[in-house]
């Protein structure tokens, strides 16, 4: 039973809040053929983007095999180019962006526990951070109810240090994933690494490399089918990677993808990785019935009735419901039911009246159910939650029948829409999912089922659809939401950071959002002691849902440095809310809700400055402008054509924000404004930029004053020893003396992209290194030039700052005050 439910999860990804997929007579047929292909191949790798989808596409739409990729992330440590999600945020938006490049490329998705927790050098590092046994225990799980015959590791397990330390772990794991299931039933029977030119130092390295254990695809082959050439489809599934900016053009002609035997045998004709494999219905006892009825409909498919097929369909669906195997029989049972909802034209939907509900609110529900064939189907009942509608409606051809159910409660056992890895507080590396059954998934589908029972020629089928909700917007039509359950009552911090400079007092904002009518209670704040809230509690009243109330409290730090966060209550009706709901609603991806306990952090700092105006441009949306403005700078955001000589004068420090340099072309042409700024007394503070993988580090000299070229280096202990190489340097001591412990309670790092080579103008403040590595001095390069500064830094303030991180403040606050 286990094995069904995991199953029918995946194979309804699509009709998740999506608007539903509905297939013409070409996808109908390429469905059916993958319908008779009886096998599957599993690609693994450690984040969203490391797939690479050209394969997974080939093995989905040209081999027609069950083609998925397990992430053993979801990376979330990554950093973000459309919004200021970060951490868990970050990986729920990467989970919907694999979930639409697989409905591109035709592939599943599979995440497992681990955390993405950000860089690792090597993967003893990261088995360090992660629990290796669970993300073992979950890959094992993954290749035993996907079942793998072929499974394809992105990375090579030999070669640690080379890569992400999350790369090369899980290829790894893969291997001992791959031994431990080997004599069990159903063992994967090859394991191949996906080699390709980039692992070696040139092309002509590659080419000259030994390839008799290699299997060599040219997977760029053309569908016709679908209109498209393989590295088109995987382009474009690619391009669904938004957040990091994986814009991909589509490719044409052959081009060939190598994958290198591991373990098992290594196929004979070196083309096909299921050589030896029985992949026709003949692989299972009951498939010789069932293949005679589907090879037909496949060999004579009529284009343009598909309709026609479906007494051969139904026939085989029966033949089907009665495989033994759990496997085989969920999996194609999910895959015909599919085909036979389009080959008849039945379009199915339930549509919820409202976008949100709470548990105690009531909303109202509009089914419809039509054929659109001239074949004979009746849908004999409508289920959901306790209840049971429309009895026995014969569906005549092209006429829509409509239900409407009104004043419909939630079930009491349902619980709040959440991501169901994020209701557990998660550990360090590791996202804490008790229901085995759920591990695994890319998330929970259909938590609203309603079940259509239709009579289709004679025989019964029902099909699940998930509640959804639809709304026409006048700028995108038809657009679906998912529908979900909130709390009555939703709390936040509007400024969940708050930093103190001195001992005044501050307002504490509270948001309480209502998502029922007629809210009444009171909001409590709680800090640690040392901190005063006031007043006790304040009363709140909201009349209708959606309607958000502030209210005021004022929070006294105390008078040393010291740290707090502050949580918060709202009560009504005898029950306590302390949640937040984030909403993350981009185009590309279905609209996502997320509760987390609301917190915010206050921090009393030693802090002194003097200097008043700052522009700040923003590159990728980073949130220091907010925690400078706390500390009492004013912030002027800033756009790269006011970067003018008149424009900057008001402004007594200039700060690039990170990789601007990167995403704003046109700032390259803005040196000469920035370095006159400098020279008349200015501060210009440059945060990282990203530089490619290969080749050498990129050159600023044209940009910064002096000759400064950008590596990859980077500290990603947060905990690294920094020393001062420097120590008499002014931006130690003024305004803030910095000591050591300003580098106590950093997170995830101390920094990345650090300069590589810089000019004897720049000097270098600190020195420091991960764990068996040499020192680095890059991470923060002063060059006083004129009057006034440049600085380039790779330290990671756009992490520590939103994090209030007291250190970072004071060092950043010595930067702008140079
Ligand atoms: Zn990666």
């Amino acid at each position: 039973m286990k094995l069904k439910a995991f199953l029918f999860f995946i194979i309804s990804i699509n009709l998740f809040a999506q608007a539903p997929k509905k297939l013409s007579s070409n996808q109908i047929y390429h469905e059916i053929q993958k319908l008779n292909f009886l096998g599957s191949v599993l690609y693994v790798a450690a984040h969203p983007d490391d797939e690479n989808t050209k394969l997974i596409s080939y093995f989905s739409n040209e081999v027609k095999a069950n083609s998925a990729y397990i992430s053993l992330t979801r990376g979330d440590g990554g950093q973000n180019l459309i919004g200021p999600e970060m951490g868990e945020l970050l990986g729920v938006i990467r989970t919907q962006e694999l979930l639409k490049a697989r409905s591109v490329d035709g592939g599943k998705q599979f995440f497992s526990r681990a955390y993405d927790f950000g860089f690792s050098k090597v993967p003893e590092e990261t088995f360090e951070i992660w629990d290796k046994q669970q993300v073992l225990e979950d890959l094992v799980q993954c290749i035993r109810d996907f079942r793998p015959d072929v499974i394809i590791n992105r990375f090579d397990h030999r070669t640690p240090g080379t890569t992400h330390g999350h790369h090369t772990a899980s290829a790894i794991l893969s291997l001992e994933a791959f031994e431990i299931v080997k004599n069990g039933p159903n063992p994967p029977r090859r394991l191949f690494y996906n080699t390709s030119p980039w692992a070696f130092p040139s092309q002509e390295a590659f080419d000259k490399a030994d390839k008799s254990n290699h299997v060599t695809i040219d997977a760029n082959v053309f569908y016709p089918i679908l209109g498209k050439s393989n590295g088109e489809i995987a382009a474009f599934s690619r391009s669904q990677h938004k957040c990091q900016g994986f814009g991909a053009i589509g490719i044409r002609g052959s081009e060939n993808e190598y994958l290198e035997l591991i373990k098992g045998d290594l196929p004979n004709g070196k083309k096909d990785v299921f050589e030896g494999i029985n992949t026709s219905w003949t692989r299972i006892p009951e498939g010789k019935a069932i293949g005679e009825v589907l090879e037909r409909v496949e060999k004579n498919f009529n284009f343009q009735n598909p309709a026609s097929h479906l007494k051969e369909l139904t026939q085989a669906y029966v033949l089907i419901k009665d495989i033994q195997d759990d496997y085989w029989r969920s999996q194609k049972v999910e895959h015909i039911k599919k085909i036979i909802l389009a080959c008849s034209g039945l379009y199915l939907e339930a549509v919820s009246s409202t976008e949100n509900t709470t548990k105690s609110g009531k909303f109202d529900m509009s089914f419809e159910a039509i054929n659109r064939s001239k074949s004979n189907i009746t849908l004999k009942e409508i289920r959901f939650f306790d209840k049971n509608i429309s009895k026995n409606h014969v569906l005549p051809y092209n006429k829509a029948l409509y239900f409407k159910e009104k004043d419909i409660v939630i079930p009491s056992n349902i619980e709040y829409s959440n991501p169901y890895w994020l209701k557990t507080e998660r550990t360090k590396g590791m996202f804490v999912v008790e229901n085995q059954k759920l591990r695994n998934l890319p998330q929970t589908e259909n938590d609203f089922p309603v079940t259509f029972v239709l009579d289709i020629e004679g025989t019964t089928i029902d099909f699940t659809k998930n509640i959804t909700y639809k709304f026409n917007s006048p700028e995108n039509g038809e657009t679906y939401r998912p529908f979900v359950v909130l709390p009555d009552v939703v709390v936040s911090f509007p400024n969940n950071v708050l930093v103190f400079g001195d001992d005044k007092p501050k307002e504490v904002l509270v948001k309480v959002k209502a998502l029922q009518n007629n809210s009444k209670g009171t909001v409590t704040v709680q800090a640690a002691k040392g901190w005063t809230i006031a007043p006790a509690e304040i009363p709140f009243d909201i009349q209708r849902k959606g309607e958000e109330s502030i209210v005021k409290f004022t929070l006294t730090p105390p008078s040393k440095p010291d740290n707090t966060t502050l949580s918060v209550v709202a009560q009504t009706n005898g029950k306590n809310y302390d949640q937040e709901l984030i909403e993350i609603d981009y185009e590309h991806i279905s609209k996502q809700t997320v509760l987390k306990k609301a917190q915010a952090k206050a921090t009393r700092l030693d802090l002194k400055k003097s200097k008043q105006n700052i522009a700040y441009l923003m590159g990728a949306t980073d949130e220091i402008p907010k925690g400078l403005e706390q500390i009492g700078y004013s912030i002027q955001l800033i756009s790269v054509d006011d970067i003018t000589a008149e424009n900057l004068a008001q402004f007594e420090t200039v700060m690039i924000g990170i990789r601007a340099y990167n995403t704003l072309p046109e700032l390259k042409l803005k040196a000469r404004v920035l370095n006159q700024y400098v020279e008349n007394g200015g501060t210009v503070i440059m945060q990282y930029i990203t530089t490619g993988y290969r080749g050498k580090p990129t050159d600023l000299s044209d940009f910064a004053p002096y000759m400064l070229k950008i590596g990859r280096e980077r500290v990603t202990e947060e905990e690294a020893e920094v020393a001062f190489i420097n120590p008499n340097h002014k931006v130690l001591s003024y305004p803030n003396k910095i000591t050591q412990s300003d580098f106590n309670h950093w997170i995830q790092e101390r920094g990345l992209y650090f300069a590589a080579q810089w000019s004897n103008k720049f000097e270098p403040v600190f020195s420091m290194h991960d764990t068996n590595e040499s020192p680095k001095e890059g991470a923060l390069l002063i060059a006083k030039h004129g009057k006034g500064h440049f600085v380039y830094t790779g330290i990671s303030f756009f992490r520590q700052i939103p994090n209030g991180t007291d250190g970072a403040y004071r060092l950043l606050v010595n930067l702008i005050e140079l």
